[in-house]
């Protein structure tokens, strides 16, 4: 069974509008898009929520039609696409985008959104929620049904550090983290420990400067989000006052990108603290290093030496209550228990130094070591995808499907696109290209008839299954009654919505008429 987290959009206190907490991590949905060349297009997904995400995408993006729940047109090839994050969407734009003569019926350019009404009824594309592919329905139960099935269901697992007192409480993996403040069903009982004025996270990716931030911003800011009311009640408490985020390499290799760490250099409330030797010989380096890395080194410099900072800076940063520290050049070494050997204590973080050039640059330890007293840990070192099913062949080392490039090895008609494919790294411009690739290349073997062009049944098939196996299915107008419902309570509460976190009510919800 694929169990993949949702990921949702946060309210970005620098500039007030909407964007998502962690983009990538929309690959992590399970959102099946089942959409038919003949341009209908439906979407299976594991999570009634995330619909919201897709709708949302559909509306944001300029070259993507909103789905429908369609009757769908059964002529022509049909592509089934499991997962609609950001790979799945690119691959069906891509293959949306085409007008190549094998498609016929309702050929219409998906390259303009919905203006009329007649436009946005076009049944091209639908919706199918709560749906786990390897459980409900399998791969092979697919490629029966569709001429090709594409893979994009992302990471749903965590990168582990496999040091001593991991388990220990107090230590939180990124995901359930976020999961848990976006309302994520599996997590929200998770009760992080806010009772602790020190929280580490231990990697400098963008999902660590996300925690950071939830960690951090003032509650005033928080409110006006659509963060879940129990998270935000939670983060109301919470006595976290210093927030360490934890890299093993150098200021040059740092993960996060520059939107990210303005964010946190510029909150209200919260001073970003630097140590000035981490950075030396960086100045030095930057007239070689690429432009976005270059003006990402050059903010964390303005920081570290408080050029350029006007008084009024100055004085918010000696005002600041609270103080996000980004340490470099440090791996974690144990966990370090309480008296009663359950909870963590302290971090143990060995000095690293750096060795290699260029993007081998590797940390190495030294015995040099340093502790910091805290409660409450969060393991940020990046995702991992998992193997759908025994029958795709996996490479487990790389935990990525076994492909090339993005024709899933041995397998006619099963294609990958995403971090699946190419690991879970990269930003969303990389998954765009990513996506439009393994679009570009499903559509060169339907045309070339690599792929197989018999009438395959498409959704009437799987909806059948489904039905018989007695799984609820969410549809895109199932997914706007619990919008509106969101919506409105959210409305209540003065935010833009308030989040349903329990599968039950939004499948009664959904059955409301
Ligand atoms: P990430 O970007 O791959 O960062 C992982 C971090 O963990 C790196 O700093 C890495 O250091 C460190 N790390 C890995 N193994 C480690 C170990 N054993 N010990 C210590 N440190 C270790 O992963 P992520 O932050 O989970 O983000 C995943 C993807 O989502 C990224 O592509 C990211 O850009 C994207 N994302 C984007 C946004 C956004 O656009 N707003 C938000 C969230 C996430 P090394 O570099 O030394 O390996």
């Amino acid at each position: 069974m694929i169990c993949l987290s949702y990921s949702d959009y946060s309210h970005s206190q620098s500039n007030g509008r909407y964007r998502p907490i962690s983009t990538d991590c929309f690959l992590l949905e399970f959102i099946s898009l089942i959409f038919y060349p003949t341009y209908d297009l439906q979407v299976m997904s594991q999570y009634t929520h995330n619909c919201r995400l897709l709708a949302r995408r559909c509306h944001q993006w300029h070259h993507v039609q909103r789905p429908y729940l369609s009757t769908c047109s059964q002529t022509g090839p049909k592509v089934c696409i499991i997962g609609s994050g950001p790979a799945g969407f690119y691959t069906a734009q891509q293959i949306l985008k085409t007008t190549t003569p094998i498609w016929t019926g309702k050929v219409w350019s998906c390259t303009r959104p919905p203006r009329s009404k007649a436009t946005a009824e076009n049944e091209r594309c639908s919706f199918v929620g709560n749906v786990s592919v390897g459980k409900d329905v399998s791969i092979h139960e697919l490629q029966q049904a569709y001429n090709v099935v594409v893979l994009s269901y992302g990471a749903e697992a965590d990168r582990e550090l496999g040091i001593p007192g991991e388990g220990l409480v107090g230590v939180e993996s990124a995901r359930s983290f976020v999961g848990w403040y976006n309302g994520l069903p599996e997590h929200r009982h998770l009760q992080p420990n806010l009772n602790t004025e020190v929280a580490v996270v231990i990697g400098q990716g963008n999902v660590a400067l996300d925690i950071a931030r939830i960690l951090l911003t003032p509650i005033r800011l928080l409110q006006e989000t659509d963060i879940t009311e129990y998270a935000l009640e939670a983060l109301t408490r919470s006595k976290i006052r210093r927030v360490h985020v934890v890299g093993r390499r150098g200021p040059l290799q740092a993960a996060f990108t520059i939107k990210e760490l303005r964010e946190m250099v510029t909150m209200p409330d919260c001073r970003t603290v630097f140590t000035a030797e981490d950075f030396s010989g960086v100045e030095e380096a930057l007239a070689g290093i690429p432009r976005p890395r270059k003006r990402l080194t050059e903010l964390m410099l303005k920081s570290v030496t408080g050029r350029g900072q006007t008084e009024q800076e100055v004085q918010r940063l000696a005002d600041a209550s609270r103080e996000f520290y980004v340490k470099f050049l440090r791996s974690p070494i144990q966990v370090l228990p309480s008296a009663d050997g359950k909870r963590l204590r302290a971090l143990e973080l060995a000095v690293n130094v750096l060795e290699g050039s260029g993007k081998s640059v590797r940390a190495r330890s030294t015995d040099d070591r340093e502790v910091i007293d805290c409660g409450l840990i969060l393991r940020s070192v990046g995702y991992r995808s998992v193997a759908i099913e025994k029958s795709i062949p996996f490479d487990h080392s790389h935990g990525t499907i076994a492909h090339e490039n993005g024709k899933v090895n041995g397998k006619q008609g099963l294609y990958c696109s995403g971090w699946v494919k190419r690991g879970p790294t990269g930003v969303i411009l990389d998954t765009m290209s990513d996506g439009f690739q393994t679009g570009k290349l499903i559509l060169r073997d339907i045309e070339s008839g690599v792929v197989s062009a018999e009438t395959r049944p498409g959704s009437e098939a799987i909806l059948r299954h489904l039905s018989n196996k007695g799984v609820q299915t969410v549809s895109f107008d199932d997914w706007k009654r619990i919008d509106a419902v969101e919506i409105e309570r959210g409305r209540e509460r003065g935010k833009p919505r308030e989040k349903l976190t329990d599968l039950k009510e939004m499948l009664r919800i959904c059955t409301e008429r």
